[in-house]
């Protein structure tokens, strides 16, 4: 079909007004310690490998969501499939893993992570792609979302090895004390179920010492994760979702081990020296807009922070690599303990009911100094993505902060949809202008 003049004319407009808003010459400055997470990865796989390998040893499947001090508290090593799942799709493996799993019948509609995993460990592709050993045993939770039971479930039955699941309890609005009391001796029965669990199957007994060094060590990686988000407040900010969505792996898979703790010193030496400086994670003058981005980032297109630094955007605040960072408290006895830890674990930010999601955003709105929101609704995760518009309308009635939802999916690249995506950021961008207005 052919052009006519004014449609030619709106559309070199368009790009010409596009044009205006980018600005090419806009860089991320990386930390100066931001390289060392590829140490921190290789000594995780290189444990990871060994113990595979090593026939004393035990390897578990576990999922988001699980306490993983448990795991390194039995000397177990902790293998996770949704990790792994998003290194397949940083490495453009992804889209060929999830074809494999729905040529077997599995729905377009299910969670790609799981159907990632599933792909990579049936095609056997290499841990650096994203591949998968077999593991010792399966353990998970539906803290988070109920896909982790099914599909665990699955490929435990799938693998023949033995699989405990955790049930755990959402608040919703309006429980009692009382009731969350019974929730907390609820999970706690179920952390001695898992014991008896661990003894029938391997013969391993819980190690009260070992936990308590675990935790302390956990604790201390979460409140540096802590501590590097009081310095994002400052303005200009001196570090940004370009990096963190990338830094916080740690926090997800090496709780209570030294290495994770000893590169998040550093990170956090280099944001005390760059916030002393005075200068932000752009260059001088370039930071124009704060932004809190919610979901899990497109692992396909890691690009994206990239490019909307190009916008003068900074993602100031993410609850997603927020929510990995929890205090760790532990009791005087181990029974105060697992409470406690029921009780960190039933309080997760994507356990959240409707009333305090809006509550917890709204203060870091505020807290941040935002200017806008971006909302991922991924394809993928319900949780993640439920309750999004009534969000999206709390924030913009009672802050006037824009807010913008991007339909997406963190690890289908198909669900991505490029000139769409520019242009509904564009729109966003002059929102938060004229509202800066
Ligand atoms: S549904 Fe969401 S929380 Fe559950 S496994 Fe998939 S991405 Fe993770």
């Amino acid at each position: 079909m052919k052009c006519c003049k004014n449609d030619r004319e709106n559309m070199m407009n368009t790009k010409a007004k596009n044009q205006s808003l980018i600005d090419d010459s806009i860089r991320v400055q990386p930390l100066p310690h931001a390289g060392d997470l590829k140490g921190v990865m290789i000594h995780y796989f290189l444990r990871g490998m060994l113990a595979t390998k090593l026939p004393w040893k035990k390897t578990a499947w576990t999922c988001a969501g699980f306490p993983v001090e448990l795991l390194w508290a039995y000397d177990v090593f902790p293998h996770h499939p949704e990790n792994m799942a998003t290194v397949a799709a940083a490495r453009k493996q992804s889209l060929r893993l999830i074809e494999y799993t729905e040529s077997l019948g599995y729905s377009r509609d299910l969670c790609s992570y799981c159907k990632t995993s599933i792909g990579a460990y049936d095609t056997g592709i290499k841990a650096t792609l994203g591949g998968l050993d077999k593991p010792d045993f399966i353990t998970c939770t539906n803290t988070i979302c109920d896909t982790h039971w099914k599909w665990f479930h699955l490929q435990a039955h799938r693998l023949k090895v033995p699989i405990f699941v955790f049930d755990v309890p959402s608040v919703v609005s309006g429980t009692s004390p009382e009731t969350m009391e019974g929730y907390v001796d609820y999970v706690v029965e179920q952390f001695i179920l898992f014991g008896e669990f661990m003894q029938k199957n391997f013969g391993k007994k819980p190690n009260e010492k070992k936990l308590r060094k675990v935790m302390k060590l956990s604790e201390r990686l979460s409140s540096l994760w802590r501590e590097i988000y009081e310095y994002r407040k400052i303005i200009p900010s001196v570090y940004s979702a370009a990096e963190t969505s990338a830094s916080f792996f740690p926090l997800v898979v090496l709780p209570g081990v030294k290495k994770g703790i000893q590169f998040y010193e550093k990170l956090l030496s280099d944001i005390k020296k760059r916030a002393a400086k005075g200068e932000g994670t752009l260059q001088e003058g370039k930071e124009k807009y704060r932004v809190l981005y919610e979901g899990i980032p497109f692992w396909y297109r890691m690009r994206f922070m990239y490019d909307l630094a190009k916008y003068g955007i900074v993602v100031t605040y993410e609850p997603y690599t927020w929510s990995f960072a929890p205090k760790k408290t532990m009791g005087l006895s181990l029974e105060e303990s697992l409470r406690e830890t029921a009780r960190t674990i039933m309080n997760l930010p994507y356990a959240y009911n409707l009333e305090d999601r809006i509550e917890y955003f709204e203060k870091a709105v505020q807290e941040y100094r935002i200017d806008g929101v971006i909302l991922h609704e991924n394809m993928s995760c319900r949780p993640s993505s439920s309750g999004m518009i009534d969000l999206k309308e709390a924030i913009q009635r009672d802050l006037g902060v824009p807010v913008l939802i991007l339909q997406c999916d963190m690890n289908d690249p198909r669900a991505f949809s490029e000139a769409q995506i520019q242009t509904r950021v564009e729109s966003f961008v002059e929102l938060m202008a004229d509202n800066k207005k």
